[in-house]
């Protein structure tokens, strides 16, 4: 420890499609806030194994001048960037799964490998807000497992944002690919949506004065208010909210990967409505979403008389 302030990570739980590239953005926006994207992909996707190799600002992660001098930390002397790569890849996926979610919230860095993951994780979240000149990093990985274990890092505090979205829509969304984003069908999608939002679950249990619940349609509904409602759970300044009503300024950021509008700068509007799943899902992939999300998405106010 060198006596440095702690780093505060907000984490973004929940299944993706769930808004939480836009919410990074706009958080962004802030002075000392720093959107890192999904930075579980850093390794992979810089290494081109992953599906999209660009950054945010729009160099490839290995050209970008800020994740170029945050990749080579943690990896040992002599080690090739691709065998560091597959390194952590292996370990992400051999023991920071959303399976592994439970016992990482109870156990902490359990095993050498967690113990690892750990120590290269604090690294890069330090190095990241020193280079960055930002207290507060926000990670839309949504990696449960990670997730678990940001609350055991020396010099890290955790929040946790739970952000869940109506699965049907979530399913029409995954129905179609785009751009670099492959498709996947209401049935997988769907059962990814139950297997992380129990995780996600789990968490704020588990942390209940670091964790908030967010629906991405309240959000949609009232960004501006959403955004002030994070701040204060957060501790940041409110007064430093970049949305004016349903408008924001975007500029480049430094994302590691998220949806495709990541690229997207300039000013943008947050849209209230999030309903074209209602015509454009089909009634059969309707259905499966609504069979394998039940009783969490009813929990969550999805399948009330309207759905
Ligand atoms: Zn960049």
């Amino acid at each position: 420890m060198t006596g440095a302030p702690p780093v505060k990570v907000l984490c973004i739980t929940g299944w993706c499609r769930n808004g939480s590239t836009i919410l990074g953005n706009i958080l962004n926006e802030i002075p000392g806030v720093f959107h890192v994207g999904e930075l579980h992909f850093l390794w992979k996707n810089a290494a081109g194994r992953g599906v999209n190799e660009q950054c945010g600002c729009g160099h490839k992660l290995v050209d970008c001048p800020f994740w170029s001098t945050i990749l080579p930390i943690g990896r040992p002397a002599g080690t090739t960037p691709q065998a560091h790569a597959d390194t952590v890849i292996r370990r992400q996926l051999g023991h920071t799964r959303t399976r592994h979610t439970w016992q990482i919230l109870a156990r902490g860095p359990h095993n050498e490998q967690v113990r690892a993951q750990a120590e290269l994780m604090t690294r890069i979240y330090r190095a990241v807000a020193e280079r960055s000149a930002s207290p507060v990093i926000v990670d839309s990985s949504k990696m449960p497992g990670e997730a678990a274990l940001l609350a055991r890092m020396d010099g890290i505090t955790p929040y946790y944002l739970h952000l869940v979205r109506d699965p049907r829509a979530v399913a029409q969304s995954w129905s179609q690919p785009k751009q670099y984003v492959y498709a996947m069908s209401a049935a997988k999608s769907t059962g990814y949506w139950t297997g992380f939002n129990l995780a996600s679950h789990a968490i704020n249990r588990r942390y209940p004065r670091r964790s908030l619940f967010l629906r991405y349609e309240d959000f949609i509904a009232e960004p501006a208010a959403t955004i002030d409602t994070v701040l204060r759970w957060c501790e940041i300044d409110p007064a430093s909210n970049p949305m004016t009503d349903r408008t924001v300024q975007l500029h480049a950021n430094h994302t590691v990967t998220g949806n495709p509008d990541r690229f997207h700068t300039g000013v943008t509007v947050i849209r209230p409505t999030d309903d074209r799943w209602r015509s454009a899902l089909p009634a059969s992939a309707r259905r499966t979403a609504t069979a394998l999300s039940w009783p969490l998405a009813q929990r969550y106010g999805y399948l009330g008389e309207r759905g």
